[in-house]
This record gives C-alpha cells, structure tokens and sequence, in this order.
C-alpha cells in the first residue's frame, strides 16, 4: 500500500499527516505540497484509444510504420502521364490511350509514343516514368492526341513509394502529446487505435449547504455553485474528462457516498469546500476515511488557497483533492496542485504552465503575511520582446469576476511587493490576454 507519508521519517513529516486539528498542521510551502501530491501518484496505465479520442494523449510506446506512405508510384498533379523519352525533342506530339484517376487500380499499360490522362493520387501506369502537368500540355480539342511543350525530366510529378514514410520507420516516440498531425501520421498507417495513457477521468463534487443549482430563485442565505461548473470546464480546457458529482450538503455521509461513487468511477476527484476549520468543514474529515489515512490535511503558505486536503483511496489509489471553496481558492487550488498532477496522470512529463519573468505595468502591493501571493493578472507580449503584466486582479477570494479575464498567475513572494517596472514571475495561463472589457 502506498503511503506518502513514508517518505520522511522525521517526526515533524509525520505530524503533518494529521487530519484531526489546524493546529497540530505546520503551515507547508506551495513546493512542499506540490511534492506530497506528486509522490502518491502514477501515470494512468496504458491502453488502446482510438484515434479519433487520442489528441493531446501520451504515447506510452515507439509507434513504427507498417505500410510505406505513398503506397506506389502515383502523380502530384492533373496532366499526362508519359515516358520522358518521348520527349527529348519538344515540343512532340503523343496519342492519348485513355485516362486513369485516383483510386484507379495500377493495371493500365503505356507503350512508347503513348500518353494518358492521370489525376492526383492517379497511380502511373507501367511504362509511364513522369508526368507532365496539365497546364504546359496543349490537348487537342478530340482528346485523342496532346502535345508536350517541352521536355519532361524523369520523375517529374511522380511520388514514389515511402517517399514520406518506409516501413520500420520510426514514427512517434514514447512520451509524445499527439497532436492532430500525428494522428493524421497514424491514420495514414491504416491504425484505428493507439497505444496511450487514458486520458483522465475526473470527477467534481461541491460541498455546502448554501449551494443551489441554476434555474430558480434562490433561497434566503443559499448562493449559486459556481465551482462545479468552473472545475468541470476548467478540466476540460486542460484536455481531461470531467464527470459531474454534483452538489452535496455539509453532511459526513452524503460527502463519503459521493467521493466514493468518484473513487469508482474515476481516475480522480475534486472536491471543494469543507476544508477550512469551520463547524461543518467535513469534507477534510471524510477524506481521512475514505483513504484510511494515505490522507493529509494541509495550511499550505499560499494565499488563496492556504487549507488543502488530499488523499488516495481505493486499489487505484485514485487521488482525491479537497480545494478550499472561496471561488478563486478553487481556482487557484486546481492550478497548482490539480492540474500539473492530471497531466502526470495523462503521461505528461511536462506537467507545470510556463513560468515567466514579466514586467509590471501596474504595482503590485502587498503585506508581509509568510505566505506566497498568487495574484490574477492581465499579461501581454509587448513589442520589447518582454511579458507585462498590464493589471492585477484586486485580492478578495470571493472576487471570482475580478479575475475571470485573467490570462497568469503572478507569484508574488512574500514582502512589501512590487512597484511598477520591477520583474515577478507568473504562470502563463493563456497565450492571449482578453479583450478589455467594455465601459472600462
Ligand atoms: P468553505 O471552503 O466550505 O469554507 O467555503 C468557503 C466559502 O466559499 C464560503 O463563502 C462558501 O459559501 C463558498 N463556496 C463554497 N463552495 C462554493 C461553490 N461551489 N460555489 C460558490 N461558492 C462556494
Ligand atoms: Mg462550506
């Protein structure tokens, strides 16, 4: 049985294992947390997935080729094909004996003197050695005869058999993320499937009793469940199957039947609220269970996000994350322990976003707190060649709009914080920042 907890032998390791109270929990680094989570975990196991499911997927194993790409002798281009012989002295008139098009067996036969019509993708007919594109041939208006303006080189217009691909190629490499080209590449092959690392299926519960779904009014003291819809498509953005657990109230059991019902039925879960030190915080508690202690419970130095629970259950050891439910705590939890440990998972041997040295373009104030700062931030390549952070999100967990346009994470380190020019490092979320917003 896998037990994190194992990898340290010193006392002060293994009094953070507790679940029981925030005070026995010293506060970890972000590092510390990330490096916990990463120890339980192993990539997802490989199997056959179809090409048509297999973008962004791992290749577990060297893929080699089994049939030559092109297959024969075939013409890139409409025109004639002819023996270039004949066309020594141009321009030379030559008979037309008919015409072969793609798809075309190869059984056609050309005889010194003699023409055909070929398309793209045509094969050539035995004899044949070039082509001659429609555009330089002059057809005469019976399509019996055409005449070459010039003289064909050998080979001219004809794809040859492995020209791209030779059997026993090597073709793609353990550890690729395919991309829709290489599937192409495998498709060319004639393959239906492809051996990868399953992409992961992730489950995402909501816990709280304030929560209400859309569609009616809400109730006196409930708020709408923003997380679940988020993480759902913030999983699915990274390239991952989400599977909706729903909302659960702040009750022990109902929690307990709807991680399980995710252990079964996924490759992880996600879960957000209920880990902070409140009265029903139970969702901390519940997951000590479930994992019968390959649990912890965390005070990571961040802010958002500082309370995490996490922990693996069943003979998968399937990871269970527990995110602090403030909207952007969730956010920011799914971001750096979430999903870099997904992509494991998937195969991945990059697993973190890029990280990026950006100037700020507005200051960034904080106070000293020992915790590091992840602050939403506005980011855009400048003509400089240089990143800038064009505006931050105003603090506030609960300010989910406040960084929704967001395209980086600044981590801001502990201190008095930046002022305007200074360099802060940021996880790049999106290439392209959003629009400003309009009436601003
Ligand atoms: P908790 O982590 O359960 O203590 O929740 C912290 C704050 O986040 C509370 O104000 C909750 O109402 C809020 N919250 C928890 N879950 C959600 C959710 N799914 N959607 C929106 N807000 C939430
Ligand atoms: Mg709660």
């Amino acid at each position: 049985m896998l037990d994190p907890s194992s990898k340290s032998g010193s006392d002060e390791h293994r009094a953070w294992h507790t679940l029981d109270g925030p005070l026995e929990s010293p506060v970890i680094t972000l590092s510390e947390a990330q490096d916990y989570v990463r120890a339980t975990l192993v990539a997802l196991r490989p199997v056959d997935v179809a090409l048509e499911e297999a973008l962004g997927c791992v290749t577990s194993e060297r893929i080699i080729a089994r049939e030559p790409v092109p297959g024969f002798d075939n013409s890139s281009m409409d025109g004639y094909a002819l023996r270039a012989a004949d066309t020594v002295v141009a321009p030379v008139q030559l008979r037309v004996t008919g015409a072969i098009y793609a798809g075309d067996p190869s059984s056609s036969r050309l005889s010194a003197g003699e023409a055909m019509r070929i398309m793209t993708g045509a094969p050539l007919p035995l004899g044949a050695d070039s082509v001659c594109m429609i555009e330089e041939a002059n057809d005469n208006a019976s399509g019996h005869t055409v005449v070459i303006g010039r003289t064909i080189k050998v080979g001219e217009f004809v794809r040859h058999p492995g020209d791209d691909i030779g059997v026993g190629q090597v073709l793609l490499e353990p550890g690729v993320v395919l991309n829709g080209a290489q599937i192409g590449v495998l498709a060319s092959q004639g393959l239906e499937s492809v051996r990868v690392h399953p992409r992961p299926r992730v489950g995402v519960l909501s816990t709280g009793n304030e929560l209400s779904g859309p569609g009616f009014a809400l109730g006196a003291g409930k708020i709408r469940d923003t997380n679940r819809p988020m993480l759902l498509a913030l999983l699915r953005e990274s390239g991952f199957t989400a599977v909706d657990l729903g909302i659960s109230g702040d009750d022990p059991a109902e929690i307990a039947a709807a991680l399980r019902r995710g252990v079964d039925g996924c490759d992880a879960v996600v879960a957000s609220g209920g880990v902070s030190v409140g009265d029903l915080d139970y969702v901390k508690t519940v997951l000590k269970d479930i994992c019968e202690g390959r649990a912890r419970w965390m005070q990571v130095a961040i802010r958002p996000g500082k309370p995490f629970a996490y922990g693996i259950a069943g003979r998968n050891a399937t990871p269970i994350f527990g995110l602090a439910g403030n909207p952007v705590s969730t956010r920011v939890g799914f971001e750096m322990f979430v999903r870099p440990a997904l992509r494991y998972l998937a195969g991945r041997q990059e697993v973190q976003r890029p990280t990026i040295t950006m100037v700020l373009d507005c200051p960034m104030e904080r106070s000293r707190d020992a915790k590091l700062h992840l602050v939403h931030a506005v980011s855009r390549l400048h003509d400089d060649g240089q990143w800038h952070v064009e505006s931050a999100a105003r603090p506030g967990s609960h300010l989910l709009n406040a960084v929704a346009s967001a395209n980086a994470i600044v981590m801001l380190p502990d201190g008095e914080g930046v002022g305007i020019g200074g360099n802060v490092s940021a996880l790049l979320l999106d290439l392209n920042a959003s629009p400003p917003k309009s009436g601003h």
